[in-house]
């Protein structure tokens, strides 16, 4: 039966630490959180963006746009953001309308504000192993191993899943901490012959009970990332009742890494806080 991972408590601990961190610095770190169209889930996520804010008592300002915002305006104000010297950290909440280019419009964040690490300058020096902000996600999970005393080392990680968000940080972090390191996706072939080998295994996908408790192997840590509604509950992407039998570490959903992927973007504030000043 596998210890069930409090990606809540953790979370708790980590604000605990960052309340002390913000106590110590000149001036309250400011979080930026930029909102297009209204999207019920989006809304969720930037109001939980903003209790995380006021818990740390760092200054909060969200900025609405209707859905159909031209580039030149959402650039407009992104550029705004950059110059507002109280403004630590930007986050443009995705998914963004169709006329507007993700990649596009977090390239033009200035990457030392680019709180959620995905400037390509910011996952550039992820890649070369030179890492300044990172993606909250990936962040929050590596911190979940370390907290639980789980040893990345020489171990094979399975990731299912490529987003440039999840999958693809996350990577690269493995590797810099000596993982051997899969990465499954919606064409890989034979995904249960790949799973059924991790000794880590993540799964970040958007698919209820896709990983069934025959695709894992047994004494794995299993990380579940998935967000899925059913039946107005919420569940990971992972059969969390089976494979917690067998498994020697699991996350749940929620409670896992959700409540960490905040935490982490409060850290990334003030990371990035920091840097502005020249103090990292
Ligand atoms: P995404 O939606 O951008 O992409 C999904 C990935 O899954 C793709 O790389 C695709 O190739 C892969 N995929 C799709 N079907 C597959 C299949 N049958 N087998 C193997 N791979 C398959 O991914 P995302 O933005 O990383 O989100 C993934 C999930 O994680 C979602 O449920 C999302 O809500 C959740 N999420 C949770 C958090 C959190 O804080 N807990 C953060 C980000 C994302």
């Amino acid at each position: 039966m596998a210890k069930i991972i409090d990606g809540k408590s953790i979370a708790d601990e980590i604000y605990r630490e960052l309340r002390k961190e913000v106590s110590t610095l000149k001036d309250k770190p400011g979080l930026a959180v930029v909102l297009v169209g209204d999207d019920p889930a989006s809304i969720v996520y930037v109001r939980n963006k903003e209790r995380a804010c006021k818990r740390l008592g760092l200054n909060y300002k969200l900025l609405k746009f209707p859905q159909s915002i031209s580039r030149d305006e959402l650039l407009s104000s992104i550029r705004t953001l950059n110059e507002d010297r109280e403004i630590n950290g930007i986050i443009v909440q995705m998914p963004l309308p169709k006329h507007l280019d993700a990649f596009d419009v977090v390239s033009n964040i200035d990457p030392l504000k680019d709180v959620d690490g995905l400037h390509p300058d910011n996952l550039g020096r992820l890649s070369s192993g030179k890492p300044r902000i990172i993606p909250c996600t990936p962040l929050g999970i590596i911190e979940l191993l370390k907290r639980e005393n789980i040893d990345i080392r020489g171990k094979n990680a399975v990731i299912v899943g490529r987003s440039n968000l999840v999958g693809k940080p996350l990577f690269h972090l493995l590797l810099s901490l000596d993982a051997t390191v899969t990465v499954c996706h919606s064409k890989t072939i034979d995904l249960k012959r790949e799973t059924s080998r991790a000794d880590i295994l993540v799964c970040a996908v958007g698919v209820p009970r896709l990983i069934t408790v025959d695709m894992v192997k047994e004494g794995a840590i299993v990380i579940d990332v998935g967000i899925n509604k059913v039946e107005d509950k919420l569940v990971g992407d992972v059969d969390f009742e089976r494979v917690k039998e067998i498994a020697t570490f699991i996350t749940p959903v929620p409670g896992g890494v959700g409540p960490m992927t905040v935490a982490m973007l409060m850290k990334n504030v003030i990371t990035a806080y920091r840097l502005q000043k020249g103090k990292v």
